[in-house]
């Protein structure tokens, strides 16, 4: 057995922090660098699915988030004038105490996943990262921006979809792709009918809505792009009250009119990556968005990202040899990656079918969805 002893983690979001943390959890030291000063996390809710949260129980901060989060069973699909058309079932694959999926505001995940890291007994760097990664024998030397130095026996390259990590080991790497798609996000009061996650089924686009505390929900919406536009921040209102004229549901007509300065909208055009294998260079390897990102259709790229950073950490401690044991993580990874992308993608292109044809094609994939999305988090996974 030759498991690392000194690991860095490059890039502290939701893949990165929880590599600090279960690498903690095996005694392994581990030093985490992240860019941003402030450790700040963007945007509005986050929706996760029963593996989700089946990661958060792995990694020991499921109370913290069923305390300042939202855990519901089940989709409920309506039509644009509100009448509900289905309920799609979401087994509690984190156990029978726990609903099958949730959400939570992403800088209130960010805190919780932060203080598991040092409480876990990670060195965090903030506003720092690294300025060259040098092969040598077993292990990797490594400068920071700071201009300080360290030798790490392993590399862990979580810094996101535009990955500097992966730039510097696989300069042929592909760079991430617009989808034709864009998201918005926006954060508004709970209404009192919205329990779980809520979505309404209109011609062009999908606006979702999801409960992120006991007060406030984060509405969701997918829009059809040709081009990968920039939006000034003045419009974001008035754009997305006009995705919403075609809902006549008293509901989401109260939300478009509670849309104001205060309800934190986000616009991100879409983009997705998948590094070819093998997902590392030598003692250099990637993790979550770094070395694949979907469109957010599924809404799994958090659980997948969550799940690299366990599968990795346990195949470390497992497995005979690093080498072998980066082997083993990948392609225990990559194939739940290339359906998450696949599924996701398919959705996407549903939006653009005749509504019939998209309910059709929904209602097809559904029962295999349920299938694959709730396979057990093991080696055969
Ligand atoms: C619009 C949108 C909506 C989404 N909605 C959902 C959803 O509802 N549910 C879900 O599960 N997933 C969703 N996802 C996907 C999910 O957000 C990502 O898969 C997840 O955040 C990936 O985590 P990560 O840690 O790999 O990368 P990131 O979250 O991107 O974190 C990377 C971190 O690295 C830092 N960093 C970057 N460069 C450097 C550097 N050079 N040195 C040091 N640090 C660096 C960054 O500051 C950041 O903190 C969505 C994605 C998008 C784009």
């Amino acid at each position: 057995m030759s498991a690392p002893r000194r690991v860095l983690v490059i890039g502290g979001g939701f893949s990165g922090m929880s590599a600090a943390i279960e690498l903690r959890k095996r005694g392994v030291d581990v030093d985490l660098v992240e860019l941003d000063p402030a450790w700040r996390s963007y945007g509005a809710g986050i929706s996760l699915g029963g593996a989700t949260l089946r990661a958060f129980r792995t990694l020991g901060i499921l109370d913290a988030f069923l305390t300042h989060g939202f855990a519901s069973d089940g989709v409920e699909l309506h039509l644009p004038h509100g009448p509900i058309v289905s309920t799609v079932p979401t087994p509690r694959i984190a156990g029978p105490d726990v609903p099958g999926g949730g959400s939570i505001m992403r800088p209130v995940l960010a805190r919780i996943l932060a203080e598991a890291t040092r409480a876990a007994g990670a060195h965090v760097r903030l506003g720092c990262s690294f300025s060259a990664l040098e092969p040598r024998g077993d292990g990797v030397d490594v400068r920071f921006s700071d201009g300080t130095e360290g030798r790490y026996d392993l590399v862990i390259g979580a810094d996101g979809i535009h990955s500097a990590v992966r730039r510097a080991i696989a300069p042929e790497a592909p760079e991430p792709t617009y989808v034709g798609q864009s998201v918005w996000r926006a954060v508004v009061p709970r209404h009192p009918a919205i329990n779980t996650v809520s979505m309404w089924l209109g011609p062009n686009v999908k606006p979702g809505l999801n409960p992120v505390s006991a007060t406030e929900m984060y509405m969701f919406i997918t829009e059809p792009r040709p081009t990968k536009d920039r939006i000034d921040a003045s419009e974001f209102v008035g754009r997305v009250r006009g995705l919403l004229a075609d809902f006549p549901d008293p509901i989401l007509q109260q939300v478009r009119e509670q849309l104001g300065p205060s309800s934190s909208i986000v616009f991100r055009p879409v983009e997705r990556l998948l590094m070819p294998r093998p997902w590392y260079r030598g003692r250099v390897v990637l993790i979550g968005d770094a070395a694949h990102a979907s469109s957010p259709m599924m809404g799994q790229g958090g659980s997948l990202a969550l799940e690299d950073a366990w599968v990795l950490a346990e195949a470390l401690h497992s497995v005979d040899s690093v080498e072998r044991a980066l082997d083993a993580y990948v392609v225990r990874r990559e194939p739940r990656v290339r359906w998450v992308r696949q599924e996701s993608q398919a959705a996407g292109e549903s939006l653009r079918l005749p509504v019939a044809a998209r309910n059709a094609a929904l209602r097809a994939r559904g029962a295999e969805m349920m299938e694959h999305r709730f396979r057990p988090l093991t080696a055969r996974a």
